[in-house]
């Protein structure tokens, strides 16, 4: 991922190597490269304007540092960009005063919720929690037993409407709202610190899927909601990102599939134009293929 784009701007800043001053025509030419790079990339248009628009105004600017030529300027400049437009500070867990700490997790069907929900209860677990799974995706046959196995693999516990559920037929008679707001009650109970809630998704944004999330955002009142988002999906991230946003108000975004050889640049712009951050990426089938997402260090890499 990244990488097409990470070679454009690295050839756009060597142009600029060795100069002793840029002038307006220097810059104006970086900018209408990492303009080009950022488009090629798929990087949704209104956060290319805005990107480019900050990068110029700043590189024409006041802001001198004695300590950098101006190539390394406009590097650093680019770099503080994408470091904003993927969220600033990364952004940790909000836990609850009063645990269990509820998160919820939204997306569509495929974008890697059930893989990212033994990921996460794993890393959890990891750093001393006690987490609980809920299996709520009852749209998608295997789900509940995907959940189950990703569980015992994770060595967490699933919370499931039918416990050992091993029918579609009994899955599909649930009702994810109930299941949910049963799984809490049960973490409350057994003194889990952290629930997980996996949700089901459709193939596309439809109203009925949004109703079913939002009403369980409703019903367990999540201290957190992560949209998964599938990195490799390209444009249509920014619309369904959106839909999502408007739909449950999610308060954090994860990437799935950043080990895949998408442009990426859609990756890049749902936190912008949802303004919520980046707050974890999955990189891999498998449970440990994840990262807690650092912006400056995802700014870094793309510029190395
Ligand atoms: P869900 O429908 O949102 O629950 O999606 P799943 O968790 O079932 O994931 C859909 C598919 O994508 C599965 O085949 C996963 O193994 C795969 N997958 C999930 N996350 C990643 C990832 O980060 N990288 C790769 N390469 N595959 C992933």
């Amino acid at each position: 991922m990244f990488n097409s784009l990470s070679d454009r701007l690295t050839a756009t800043f060597k142009n600029l190597r060795g100069k002793g001053r840029l002038t307006e025509a220097d810059v104006d030419g970086t900018v209408r490269e990492i303009r080009r790079a950022l488009l090629d990339a798929d990087v949704a248009v209104p956060v290319v304007r805005e990107f480019t628009a900050h990068v110029k105004e700043r590189a024409l600017g006041e802001e001198v540092s004695q300590a950098l030529n101006p190539g390394q300027q406009v590097v650093k400049i680019v770099n503080d960009e994408l470091v904003r437009i993927l969220g600033g500070e990364t952004r940790r867990i909000n836990l609850a005063k009063n645990p269990p700490t509820v998160i919820m997790l939204a997306g569509l069907q495929g974008a890697g919720k059930t893989t990212l929900a033994g990921k996460l209860a794993k890393w959890l677990k990891g750093q001393g929690h006690t987490p609980l799974l809920v299996a709520c995706d009852l749209q998608r046959p295997n789900a509940v037993k995907q959940l189950q196995v990703n569980g015992e693999r994770a060595g967490v516990p699933v919370y499931a409407p039918h416990p050992g559920v091993s029918s579609e037929f009994e899955a599909s008679t649930g009702d994810p709202v109930v299941v949910a707001r049963n799984g809490v009650s049960e973490a409350r109970q057994k003194q889990h610190d952290i629930v997980i809630v996996d949700t089901a998704g459709r193939l596309g944004v439809d109203a009925e899927m949004m109703q079913q999330a939002a009403d369980i955002r409703a019903a367990i009142n999540p201290h957190e909601v992560l949209f998964v988002i599938d990195a490799m999906i390209g444009q249509d991230a920014v619309n369904t990102a959106q839909a999502f946003n408007d739909g449950v108000n999610f308060t954090g975004v994860v990437l799935s599939k950043l080990d895949g050889d998408a442009r990426g640049g859609a990756a890049l712009s749902v936190a912008s134009v949802t303004g919520k951050p980046v707050m974890f990426a999955s990189t891999g089938e498998g449970l440990d293929d994840f990262e807690v997402f650092h912006p400056d260090r995802m700014a870094s890499r793309i510029l190395d």
